[in-house]
């Protein structure tokens, strides 16, 4: 366990899954010798778990005032039922999201978060949730306002680009999360950022660009994703990531067409088998 800041302290996992470059963070934020919170519960494995339950005998097992969950991937609900019998407490998340998570954990422990409510975790040091769907609809960052920490899930990563599910919604967590204008950023995955507000400006270009490289694919008459793919993408683009980024260049066309700048002309006719 590494402290990061005052009252922030990061469990750090190594784990080798492709779309986490730089492993898993999980954080304790708080102050260990009064209240604390914990911040998502990892992979569903033993080792994980006992990982976060060291790090909390660590701290000294102080009383959790919750445990917060960013979004529903298994890689953050993980290990939650064992962890919430360890430290008693109740689990605040995404009101999408407590349907999903009762029936492994009793009703009373699960509670919907409200946009903007404030969670104390111990003394002066109080959390802001903020609603940031996109990379998943029931997505939460926390923010910690006095010290500009943005604890941001999987909306931005600490080493690489995220995955999108709706791009359209994606682009407005980004620019909330680039009001707030963190300083530091601790994100579920990769290195912590401290040239924060550069790294969130950096994430939304990147997405400009895209945007721009496929309306420009679109001018030049390109209409088949695969194609647009090829045109905007490196020609040496590894096979196994071809599908994810045709995955992104849908994003886009999906997020044009709601703007009403791009429709879908469906053409093609194949026999049915
Ligand atoms: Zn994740």
């Amino acid at each position: 366990m590494e402290q990061i800041a005052p009252h922030v302290y990061r469990v750090h996992i190594n784990d080798t899954h492709a779309f986490h470059p730089g492993g898993t963070n999980i954080y304790f934020v708080g102050d260990p010798s009064g209240e604390m919170v914990l911040i998502d519960t990892g992979e569903q494995d033993r080792e994980w778990t006992r990982q976060i339950l060291d790090a909390y005998g660590e701290l000294g097992r102080p009383r959790m005032a919750a445990i917060l969950i960013t979004h529903g991937h298994l890689d953050h609900i993980g290990g939650l039922d064992r962890i919430q019998d360890v430290m008693q407490t109740s689990v605040l998340c995404h009101p999408k999201l407590v349907k999903r998570l009762v029936p492994f954990l009793g009703e009373e422990a699960v509670t919907g978060l409200r946009s903007r409510q404030r969670i104390r975790a111990g003394g002066q040091v109080a959390l802001e949730a903020r609603f940031t769907p996109g990379h998943a609809e029931e997505h939460v960052c926390f923010f910690l306002r006095k010290q500009k920490i943005a604890f941001t899930g999987d909306t931005i990563l600490g080493s690489s680009t995220s995955t999108v599910q709706d791009l359209s919604t994606y682009m407005r967590s980004l620019a909330l999360i680039q009001q707030f204008g963190p300083s530091i950023i601790c994100p579920a995955h990769g290195k912590v950022v401290a040239n924060a507000q550069g790294w969130v400006d950096g994430y939304v270009d990147h997405r400009n660009m895209r945007e721009r490289q496929v309306v420009d694919a679109l001018r030049r008459g390109i209409s088949d994703v695969d194609e647009m793919v090829k045109a905007i993408y490196p020609k040496n683009l590894k096979r196994a990531l071809r599908g994810a980024a045709a995955g992104n260049v849908r994003q886009h066309l999906t997020k044009l067409q709601k703007e009403g700048l791009v429709t879908e002309q469906p053409t093609r006719y194949v026999l049915k088998a």
